[in-house]
């Protein structure tokens, strides 16, 4: 069931004070972390220097990103509660040795505790003053592992409304919480233990609560980027984030993404054709923006409507189309806001999203796969393969 938003409560985590690692960031532990991983015990550690005045130990590599090398870890009192240990690359270049990236997300996190969104247990220096986010730990992989692997991984309806649905609410209470995504994207919607979606990576997120201030357009990875930011609009909304997750929800019915540009001009390009071409008549107001270029008459594509939408999402049902293409308006004003996406009429029909449990998951294995097929009526055993699973049978009217 998808919870309303006002069932869901803003729980503010106490603070956590973040200095530049010249003032030594104390070790906390925060309560903020929506839920604790309990698993089996984990594999012998890595030798680690710079924890050993933390509450956490480090163990395996987990994975490298651009900011931030990510370990598993552990709180040293539990070794059965299971964390990941973000590490932070010190960079001299940064303002006080730290990346901004770095300074968002734990800013970010720290006002955030929601079922889908992050946990942030707690941040510690080591002892090079490398700064180290203990975040909740997401061992089932991200969105994009799960529609990429169209041979292993098969998926329905119910199922792409259960993580709709999750996405959807995180995304909700940020904005709640005036704190803007700004890199929403398969990649950065992780999985807990328990099927649960997360909103992670808040490299890139800022606050919005003051209507005024200019705000970079450079935010959010091209392909789930809106027109206004290649418009180089300074002042915008949650209406930012809403249209990343129209195109995710897109990408979950198709399975790859659906506006996938090379360049910028490209990316407009197919947003021009495919979703309609930004003119006045349709967003008044779009050719004062500083980007905006206008488009020759050869070129102009009419908001595409229903029948469009119809033909690509069809098995979306009737009322999930009104809901991708009330998050994909062009103008910002007119596009859905989460409160908006979270009150639509899609997720009382038919199908319900799926129970968390009946999720398909990464490395399900043969038994799994059995599982997921009988669910979902054989796909498979009807020899439709990939293809079918490309085009989510959402059925007639919805119903499977
Ligand atoms: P990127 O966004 O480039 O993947 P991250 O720094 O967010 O970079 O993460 C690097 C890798 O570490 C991820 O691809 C994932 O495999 C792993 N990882 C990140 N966060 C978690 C987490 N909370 N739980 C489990 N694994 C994680």
């Amino acid at each position: 069931m998808v919870q309303s938003p006002i069932t869901t409560q803003t729980v503010r985590s106490p603070s956590i004070t973040l200095t530049a690692p010249s003032v030594k960031v104390q070790a906390i532990r925060t309560t903020n972390a929506a839920s604790s991983t309990k698993q089996s015990a984990p594999e012998p550690t890595e030798p680690q220097d710079d924890d050993s005045e933390s509450d956490y130990k480090k163990g395996s590599r987990l994975g490298e990103g651009t900011y931030a090398t990510v370990f598993k870890g552990w709180l040293k009192t539990d070794p059965n509660f299971l964390v990941a240990i973000k590490k932070i690359k010190i960079n001299p270049d940064y303002k006080d040795g730290l990346p901004m990236d770095a300074i968002r997300e734990v800013k970010a996190l720290q006002e955030l505790s929601h079922p889908n969104i992050i946990g942030l247990h707690a941040v510690f220096a080591g002892k090079k003053q490398n700064m180290n986010l203990v975040l909740e730990f997401l061992p089932r992989g991200d969105l994009e592992m799960l529609i990429k692997d169209t041979q292993n991984i098969h998926y329905g309806p119910a199922d792409v409304k259960a993580w709709m649905g999750m996405i959807a609410r995180g995304v909700w209470f940020c904005h709640e919480n005036f704190i803007l995504h700004r890199d929403i994207k398969p990649n950065n919607l992780l999985i807990a233990a328990n099927g649960e979606v997360k909103l992670a990576d808040f490299g890139l997120s800022r606050s919005f609560a003051d209507p005024y201030t200019a705000m970079t357009h450079q935010v959010i990875t091209r392909w789930y980027r809106p027109p206004e930011l290649f418009y180089r609009a300074r002042h915008y909304s949650g209406a930012v984030d809403v249209w990343s997750v129209g195109t995710v929800f897109a990408e979950l019915i198709l399975r790859r993404p659906y506006l996938a540009g090379n360049t910028d001009i490209h990316q407009l390009e197919l947003i021009s054709k495919f979703v309609g071409t930004p003119m006045e008549d349709n967003w008044p107001g779009v050719s004062k923006l500083e980007g905006y270029v206008p488009y020759a008459k050869n070129e102009v594509t009419p908001v595409l409507g229903r029948d469009h939408y119809l033909r690509i999402f069809g098995s979306a049902g009737q009322s999930g189309i009104d809901l991708l293409m009330s998050m994909l308006r062009l103008d910002p004003r007119k596009r859905a806001t989460a409160r908006d996406v979270l009150k639509h009429e899609w997720w009382t029909s038919e199908p319900r999203p799926s129970k968390l449990e009946d999720l398909p998951r990464k490395g399900g294995g043969v038994e799994r796969m059995g599982a997921d097929l009988k669910r979902r009526g054989g796909e498979l055993s009807e020899g439709r393969g990939d293809a079918v699973a490309r085009k989510l049978d959402f059925g007639a009217g919805g119903k499977r």
